[in-house]
C-alpha cells in the first residue's frame, strides 16, 4: 500500500540490509562448498562471449549508477566456442567485475580476455579486470586472496561484503586448472586477471547431434 516517506525509508532499508545479508550467506555457503569438496566441476560447449555478455548486463546498472562505463574487449584470437565449467567461469568473472565497480569511483571497468596459448584443441585464455578505482598495495595482494581479508578494516562497513569473494574465486579458479592474481596500474585503479585451460569446442548444437540423444 501507500508508504509515508519515512516508513519507505526504512523499508527500502530493510531490503538493502536484506540483500547484503544475502551476498554474505551465499559466500559463506559457496566457500564451504568447495572446502567440502561437494562442488562438481562440468565440462560442457559454450561461447565464451555469451558469458561475458552476461556478466556485463548482470552489472550493468550497478556500475551506471556509480557513473562507470563497462566495457568489454574480446581478443578475435580467443576461440568462439569452448569447453569447459561456463557456470564457474561466470562466477568468478561476477566476482572480479563487482568488485572492480565497488571499488570504483571513476572511469570505466574493462573486461579483457586473449588468448595466451593453444596446443590442439587445448587453449589458454586470460582475464583481465582493469579498474581506475582506490588501487591495492602491491604488499596486500597475497593477503586478499585469503578468506575473510579485506584491505582496509572499515571496507565491510564502508562497502559491505564478506572478504570471502577472492577466495572463493582462487578456489574455483585453482579447481578449474588455472591461476588467479591482481596487480596496480600505474596510472591508478587495479587490475584482477585469472587464466584458464579450456578445449575449444563445437556449437553446442552440433555436439548435442553428435552424442547420445536427448532422453524423452
Ligand atoms: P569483499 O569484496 O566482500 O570485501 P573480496 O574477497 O571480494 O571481499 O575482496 C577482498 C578485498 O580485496 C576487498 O575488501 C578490497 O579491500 C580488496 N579488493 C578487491 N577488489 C578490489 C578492487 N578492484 N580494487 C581495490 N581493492 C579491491
Amino acid at each position: 500500500g501507500d508508504l509515508g516517506t519515512e516508513q519507505r525509508r526504512r523499508v527500502e532499508l530493510m531490503k538493502s540490509s536484506s540483500e547484503s545479508l544475502t551476498i554474505v550467506i551465499n559466500d559463506i555457503l559457496d566457500y564451504s562448498r568447495v572446502q567440502s569438496g561437494a562442488l562438481r566441476v562440468v565440462s560442457k560447449p559454450f561461447k565464451l562471449k555469451d558469458i561475458a555478455d552476461q556478466t556485463m548486463d548482470l552489472l550493468q546498472v550497478t556500475a551506471e549508477k556509480k557513473g562507470l562505463a563497462l566495457k568489454l574487449e574480446m581478443d578475435h584470437a580467443v576461440p568462439e566456442w569452448l569447453s569447459g565449467d561456463p557456470a564457474r567461469l561466470r562466477q568468478v568473472l561476477v566476482n572480479l567485475v563487482a568488485n572492480a565497480i565497488k571499488f570504483s569511483e571513476r572511469g570505466s571497468v574493462r573486461v579483457c580476455f586473449s588468448l595466451l596459448g593453444s596446443v590442439g584443441q587445448a587453449v589458454q585464455v586470460r582475464c583481465e579486470v582493469i579498474d581506475r578505482g582506490i588501487g591495492i598495495d602491491p604488499q596486500q595482494i597475497d593477503y586478499l586472496f585469503l578468506p575473510f581479508s579485506q584491505a582496509d578494516e572499515s571496507s565491510s562497513r564502508q562497502h559491505g561484503g564478506s572478504g570471502l569473494g577472492l577466495a572463493i574465486s582462487r578456489q574455483l579458479v585453482e579447481l578449474l586448472g588455472g591461476r588467479i592474481g591482481a596487480m596496480s596500474n600505474s596510472e591508478g585503479g587495479s587490475t584482477f586477471w585469472f587464466e584458464l585451460p579450456f578445449e575449444t569446442s563445437q556449437p553446442a548444437a552440433a555436439t548435442a547431434t553428435l552424442g547420445t540423444p536427448e532422453p524423452k
